[in-house]
């Protein structure tokens, strides 16, 4: 008798536990709302200072947008090392992580807690070179005065921000798994029949719009790819337009027609 009811109970455990967790997610999520409806001042007034493709979208989408960041930003914990916090800091690292992922569902890179912002470049393992910003099992590192200068577009084709977050966006759905959106995933076989043939291309020493750093191996590629898609788009759609289209539809969104992006989900 007892193993039967123990029997039960596990069941209706395992049964319930998916409509459980949705039921979870869907509470937390609207009290999270009222919660970020008194701060949404404060958040527009930060990432429109900075982000000029914020400023493109249309009033819903910007606060879609915000309510995402808030989200996002609220789930990670920021450690600054050698550089004095400020307000702006996550909000801003936040907001870059949904640009990207604006046209997908999933949006979080639950996988990462931890975000690293150093105040410079910085060495890592035993590469000789100094990075900028880099993406492994502990967490998400960026330099901010690079982050920042970025943001500016001080240097053109290049945003570090967004060049890390395509790293932790395809971390989640290829590596650690935890985090994969459905789109995406089966989007990135026909990505990579027009992007394998680039970047094979590229380490025969053809050039093109891409820095020559995409090169170094696939990775790379896409997350220079990622930075130049969002920063010099009308350059890429012309030289480079099947790579172009390529990731309009796997990111389901086209910086050149932003404010007509599709509906979000959250
Ligand atoms: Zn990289």
């Amino acid at each position: 008798m007892e193993v039967s009811i123990i029997f039960l109970v596990v069941f209706v455990i395992i049964v319930l536990q998916g409509p459980l967790l949705k039921c979870y997610n869907f509470l937390y999520e609207k009290r999270q709302y009222k919660l970020f409806l008194g701060q949404e001042t404060v958040y527009h007034a930060i990432v429109s200072q900075h982000l000029k493709y914020y400023n493109r979208l249309n009033q819903e989408n910007q606060h879609k947008f915000l309510f995402r960041t808030y989200l996002f930003k609220k789930a990670k914990k920021f450690h600054y090392i050698e550089v004095e916090e400020s307000a702006d800091m996550p909000i801003l690292i936040s907001a870059t992580a949904v640009q990207l992922t604006l046209g997908l569902d999933k949006y979080q890179f639950n996988f990462f807690r931890d975000i690293y912002v150093l105040k410079h470049d910085y060495h890592y393992g035993f590469y000789s070179r100094p990075f900028e910003g880099h993406v492994d099992h502990s967490g998400i590192y960026l330099s901010w005065d690079k982050f920042m200068k970025g943001l500016r577009g001080d240097t053109p084709n290049c945003n570090m921000g967004l060049h890390e977050m395509g790293h932790a966006l395809a971390y989640v759905n290829f590596i650690s798994q935890t985090e994969e959106d459905k789109h995406f995933k089966k989007e990135w076989t026909n990505f990579s029949k027009v992007a394998r043939p680039i970047f094979e291309s590229m380490r025969q020493g053809a050039k093109n719009l891409l820095d020559d750093y995409a090169g170094t191996n696939y990775q790379e590629f896409w997350a220079v790819s990622v930075e130049v898609f969002f920063e010099n788009p009308v350059r890429m759609r012309h030289e480079m337009p099947e790579l172009y289209s390529a990731m309009t539809t796997l990111l389901r969104q086209d910086p050149i027609t932003i404010a007509n992006i599709r509906k979000l989900a959250a």
